[in-house]
């Protein structure tokens, strides 16, 4: 055993997982409980009347092969909210462990960690440096009397919800001096719309890396429910021993398979130029707008807006139809909205209730 595994919590690495009913398909199942007949309307492939595969390996392996990595380099849950949980769930001992995060990001991580009672520290992101990491404050809050306690870095990029990327190298950097001591674990949910390529190259030189991917944004799956953790083998053996027997629900499995086919790829590919394109075309529109202030750059499929008023501009939207995000009072965001991008038709008619 290494020490990705050492590092998991004591009671994790002794715990005899779930032992689910044996999965021969092909075979009568009388050893479920199940109901022998569909229900009515059940048109999925498999039946929802049985239980899906308990860890989809079919599945796995096709997400797999889309990342280029091996089978047992993935795990997939019910999104990637639920692999930050099982990550704390594995590393963090309540009232002792803690992750470190870099604010304004992604709210689940902190959220995560409470709930399972680990202790958050945070090294905000540098505003003043388009929201870049801050390697001094890293460092020193990695060497600082509460550095023991930390076991996951949780970092996003391109980051929810300033948009940029992070430095590559400075989270390389961060994971080689950590090896031994903790996972950096590095969140590419918007990754597919980035001018610069994911770290999945990086993993085989990095073993405390783990990467989060997930089908809910670029592959427009996200009431699917499926997310990845992409990592050293050991890390993901011991997920699975804490993942739920058949966490991925049967019209989800179907769904995933089908996104992955050439022909889903292309179209997932065509959109994600569309919305590069329309990504350039809002930041120039909204730029031009007397209640705008200031628009990011932006890598992801949204842009993060400082308002002169944001509850003006979200009111104004709200009564057109359009929902935005409100970031007022969020850390260092002050009169921020955060705007996905619709479809050109949409971006049109947000443009035009803001004017
Ligand atoms: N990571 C980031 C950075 C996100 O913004 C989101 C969704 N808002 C998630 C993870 C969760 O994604 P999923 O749908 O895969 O659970």
């Amino acid at each position: 055993m290494s020490w990705l595994a050492e590092l998991a919590r004591p009671e994790i690495r002794a715990l005899r997982p779930y032992e689910h009913a044996t999965w021969e398909p092909g075979l009568v199942r009388l050893h479920a409980n199940e109901l022998p007949w569909r229900a009515h309307g059940d048109a999925s492939s498999a039946g929802l009347n049985c239980y899906p595969e308990p860890h989809p390996y079919a599945l796995i392996e096709a997400l797999a092969n889309f990342y280029g990595v091996a089978p047992d380099a993935v795990l997939a849950g019910r999104g990637s909210d639920e692999v930050i949980d099982l990550l704390v769930r594995a590393y963090c001992r309540a009232g002792q462990d803690a992750v470190l995060i870099c604010p304004p990001t992604f709210g689940m991580y902190a959220v995560t960690a409470r709930i399972q009672g680990a202790r958050v520290l945070e090294v905000p992101l540098q505003p003043q440096r388009g929201w870049a990491l801050d390697a001094g404050a890293l460092d020193e809050a990695l060497r600082g009397p509460a550095a023991r306690a930390v076991k996951l870095i949780f970092l996003c990029s391109p980051n929810n919800p300033t948009g940029n990327r992070l430095d590559s190298e400075a989270i390389i950097t961060l994971s080689r001096e950590l090896e031994g001591r903790a996972l950096v674990v590095v969140d590419e949910a918007y990754v597919e719309f980035a001018r610069a390529p994911s770290l999945l190259a990086q993993l085989p030189a990095n073993p405390g890396l783990v990467l989060l991917r997930t089908l809910s944004k670029a592959h427009g799956m996200a009431g699917a429910r499926c997310g990845v953790a992409i990592a050293h083998a050991e890390v993901i053996a011991l997920l699975r021993r804490i993942i739920q027997p058949y966490a991925i629900a049967q019209p989800s499995i179907e769904a995933v398979f089908r996104a992955l086919q050439p022909q889903a790829l292309a179209r997932t590919r065509e959109r994600i130029g569309a919305l590069a394109a329309e990504r350039e075309h809002m930041s120039a529109a909204l730029r031009q707008l007397p209640n705008v202030t200031r628009v990011w750059d932006s890598d992801a499929n949204f842009l993060l807006v400082q308002f002169a008023d944001a509850a003006a501009a979200i009111a104004r939207a709200h009564g057109a139809g359009m929902l935005l995000r409100d970031l007022r009072g969020v850390g260092a965001l002050g009169q921020a909205v955060r705007i996905s991008l619709g479809t050109p038709e949409q971006n049109e008619r947000l443009l035009a209730c803001l004017q």
